[in-house]
């Protein structure tokens, strides 16, 4: 629902709790930090300079959601309750060593290289753990669920596929069923010939604001040239270039924003991953979800996507 008045009520936009003002050198306290090795699990992965000190690192998230070797599920499995064991992996890739808050202090050459870990570790889980669909997501701010500021990401991958993109890869199938073409294509190429809701483009990549999104400012950044997994992804530049571009925008007019970014990718095996759009989502977190949201799955944003798009083009970035 997009409800522009909304917008006028007093306090709509409820700002985070003011951040700690950061140096960008080491903190002792911060396990992410470099010379804080020894804070974290051993690492899994890393990406070395020149000088072989790390600039990306993956590490076994300390407090797991899911582990490849679960606990017990100790609830009944019936007719009215299924359990399952919380199988998976949980990864924090730490997309650099310095302390930083996201993404608009990194430079795209170092941006790219985190995303070429999401691919590795992606095939990772699929190829070598025989987990066929993962998330790769992060959470920054306080209201969008981070607990520790240092820029981040995390990986989930599980042996089932999560409910909202399975929503979205049956929709794919659905919509190819009926028109025989790829849902998110037909997206690209009217946001690309109206340009209402463009926000960036380059020559490999677009960014726009959703057309029905969550939150204000919400925006989608997708390959021009479809794909289904993002294992595949080319153009590494191309895409930091887009995300940050987003994100730099965003913060121009939500000072240190608290967002998600999440990347939606097909699952490894699923006859449903062709006919999938790999695409990245990007919610900022400035409204906070109430009882409508909750109880109704019904989400009011306060600016249209053609208002915001406008307004985060009218940012110098
Ligand atoms: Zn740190
Ligand atoms: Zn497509
Ligand atoms: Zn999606």
């Amino acid at each position: 629902m997009i409800a522009e008045g909304r917008a006028a009520r007093p306090n709509d936009f409820t700002t985070a709790p003011v951040e700690q003002p950061k140096s960008h050198g080491p903190l002792a306290n911060c396990p992410f930090c470099r010379g804080n090795e020894h804070q974290t699990p051993r690492e899994l992965a890393q990406r070395t300079d020149d000088q072989d000190n790390w600039q990306v690192r993956v590490v076994p998230n300390k407090y797991p959601a899911v582990s490849l070797e679960p606990p017990v599920c100790e609830s009944e499995s019936s007719e009215l309750h299924r359990g399952e064991v919380a199988a998976g992996t949980h990864e924090v890739i730490i997309d650099s060593p310095r302390h930083l808050r996201d993404w608009t202090e990194l430079p795209v050459d170092s941006i790219s290289e985190v995303l070429r870990v999401y691919a590795d570790r992606l095939r990772h889980a699929y190829e070598h753990l025989n987990l066929p669909a993962a998330l790769i997501f992060k959470n920054v701010g306080v209201q969008g669920g981070a607990s520790l500021e240092h820029v981040h990401t995390q990986m989930m991958a599980f042996p089932f596929v999560p409910e909202t993109l399975d929503q979205e890869l049956q929709a794919a199938v659905d919509y190819k069923s009926r028109n025989m073409k790829c849902l998110y294509c037909e997206i690209i190429a009217d946001e690309l010939t109206h340009r209402r809701r463009l926000v960036h483009e380059n020559d490999h990549y677009l960014a726009f604001c959703a057309y029905a999104g969550r939150q204000p400012y919400e925006s989608w950044i997708l390959p021009k040239k479809h794909a289904g997994s993002f294992t595949d992804f080319a153009e590494p530049a191309a895409l930091a270039e887009t995300l940050r571009a987003v994100i730099v925008r965003i913060s121009g007019i939500l000072p240190a924003p608290a967002y998600n970014l999440i990347l939606h990718t097909a699952p490894m095996g699923d006859p449903r991953s062709d006919t999938f759009h790999w695409h990245w989502e990007l919610i900022p977190r400035s409204t906070s979800l109430a009882g409508l949201e909750w109880g109704g799955g019904v989400f009011i944003n306060s600016i249209s996507p053609e208002r915001a798009a406008r307004t985060l083009l009218e940012i110098n970035i």
